[in-house]
């Protein structure tokens, strides 16, 4: 292991930090990345999101350093198994950061996302629909969605049917 900076790896079981730091050496090695420092934090404010990686393309200083980030409330909601799999979602920007010099969720980045078992659902979404508040229920074809916020804009319509937003059955989740 080298060059890598654990912030608050206290939060988890010891078994847990070794296996995060043993498959982020793994992905390091397997891609012969190059980097100068790596930052892996159990990130207790991350609230909207299961993971995060920190970087600039097309910046040489900041591409080298990266910072990922993932969520301790989404740690303790849904277990390390997801959390790993959120970590490897952060891994496959993380080789096409630092190979491709590329960024984002694009074609690339779920190659390897795949490959490495990321989570391939936005990470952030997954997240946020587990605290969705509103019930959606379009009355022209029947669609359903849940929302964490209620919709405002009153021009929106139903992508399946173009039944207007104020045509909806709407209710609040009871949590
Ligand atoms: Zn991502
Ligand atoms: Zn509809």
């Amino acid at each position: 292991m080298k060059n890598f900076i654990l912030k608050n790896f206290h939060l988890i079981k010891e078994n847990e930090q070794n296996s995060i730091i043993s498959r982020v050496n793994e992905i390091v090695e397997n891609f012969s990345l190059t980097y100068q420092e790596i930052t892996l934090d159990i990130n207790k404010r991350l609230k909207t999101s299961a993971g995060q990686i920190k970087y600039k393309i097309n910046d040489e200083q900041y591409n080298k350093r990266v910072i990922i980030s993932l969520s301790y409330n989404y740690y303790k909601e849904f277990g390390f198994t997801r959390i790993l799999q959120t970590l490897n979602h952060e891994l496959a920007h993380l080789v096409t950061l630092i190979k491709h010099n590329q960024g984002g969720h694009n074609k690339l980045f779920y190659h390897y996302c795949e490959l490495l078992g990321g989570s391939t659902k936005y990470n952030t979404n997954e997240y946020i629909y587990s605290k969705k508040k509103w019930h959606y229920e379009c009355l022209g074809c029947g669609v359903m969605f849940d929302m964490i916020i209620k919709i405002k804009n009153t021009k929106m319509n139903c992508s399946k049917c173009k039944n207007n937003i104020t045509n909806f059955k709407i209710e609040k989740i009871k949590e």
